[in-house]
């Protein structure tokens, strides 16, 4: 099958959902323009931002990195070493050479020696390692971006990963959630860092080409504690109508993001550049975060975690909170084995 775009060259990835096929330089065409349109429509990007992005070493963070390096915007990535045994050495390895390979170092935060592993503090206040992952990695998130001065963290969710949120927010009437969805969060009242998923219309499919075509080394291996994580059920649901009816996607979740849509609120005029903070919590968070979320939208205003002094809406972060707990789970545990 030849390229439907420059018709001389063999097709190298089909688009059914697009009705296209393209060669290899049409399809890096192809992806690059669905990723600046996306920026573009939603003002996710200004040219003088400098961009933290987060990368955890699988194909969509590497790739968002890849096009906004070649798209010329300032760049530094922010790898989380999440502590979990081999996996997490195995993907700071692929980001560390990606990273090389481009002339960067990036920033590592291990969470070990900051004294909360992801798999040993689930242990400790026995909750599930996804949503003390999702705290923990937002603290970061947002420390990291106001101590480097970056005005915008930019995030490697795809098409598939909005979609299968907004299905598990609709099914469980999320409308909290559902009215915050967004590719943009802005920096709120109190100073929430603008958070951005530039590959909000480019889907898994699309992205593990362009990785593979322009030879990125990534980590295939999926987190081995997402093997629970609901997302993958939605994930699958919407696979299966997309197999049968290409386009269903894009097509659920721009009528989603349609500004006449009365489940969402979202941004209503884009966001600052320059302010960036601390602030701790972003709003699809658990329902600690999303109280103090919703504290920012009533006109609470933010104060300084006692314990850090990252903009917290109550006495202590949830992140300094969750540190707390860990800690004294351990002395329990070292108390129960020295009796
Ligand atoms: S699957 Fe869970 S623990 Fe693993 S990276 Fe994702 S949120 Fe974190
Ligand atoms: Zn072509
Ligand atoms: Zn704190």
């Amino acid at each position: 099958m030849k390229c439907k775009r420059c018709r001389r060259a063999e097709a190298a990835v089909d688009l059914p959902s697009h009705h296209a096929a393209f060669c290899p330089d049409c399809f890096f065409r192809f992806f690059r323009r669905q990723v600046t349109e996306g920026i573009r429509k939603l003002r996710l990007l200004a040219p003088e931002d400098r961009v933290l992005v987060c990368v955890s070493g699988g194909k969509d963070s590497l790739v968002l990195w890849d096009v906004l390096m070649d798209e010329g915007y300032a760049t530094e990535g922010l790898y989380i070493d999440l502590g979990i045994d081999g996996y997490s050495d195995r993907s700071k390895e692929k980001v560390l050479a990606y990273a090389a390979s481009r002339g960067k170092t990036p920033i590592v935060v291990e969470l070990a020696k900051e004294g909360i592993p992801i798999p040993e503090a689930a242990r400790c206040v026995r909750m599930q390692e996804c949503s003390i992952c999702g705290t923990v990695k937002r603290y970061f998130f947002n420390r990291v971006a106001a101590e480097g001065k970056f005005t915008v963290v930019a995030t490697g969710h795809n098409l598939d990963d909005e979609t299968a949120r907004l299905l598990g927010n609709l099914l469980h009437w999320q409308r909290d959630h559902l009215a915050r969805q967004h590719p943009l969060l802005p920096c709120g009242n109190g100073g929430l860092v603008r958070k951005v998923k530039p590959l909000w219309r480019v889907s898994e499919v699309e992205t593990a080409a362009y990785g593979f075509l322009k030879g990125i080394d990534y980590v295939t291996e999926e987190c081995p504690m997402s093997e629970d994580a609901t997302s993958l059920v939605y994930k699958e649901a919407l696979s299966r109508i997309e197999d049968r009816m290409p386009g269903t996607r894009i097509v659920f979740y721009k009528g989603f993001l349609d500004p006449s849509n009365p489940l969402r609120k979202g941004p209503q005029a884009p966001a600052s550049t320059d302010a960036v903070s601390l602030l701790e919590e972003e709003p699809d968070a658990d329902a600690a975060s999303v109280t103090e979320a919703g504290a920012e939208e009533d006109g609470g205003s933010a104060q300084a975690c006692a314990s850090c002094g990252a903009p917290t809406y109550t006495e202590t972060c949830s992140f300094c909170r969750l540190k707390e707990r860990v800690r004294k789970a351990r002395e329990q545990r070292a108390a129960r084995v020295s009796r």
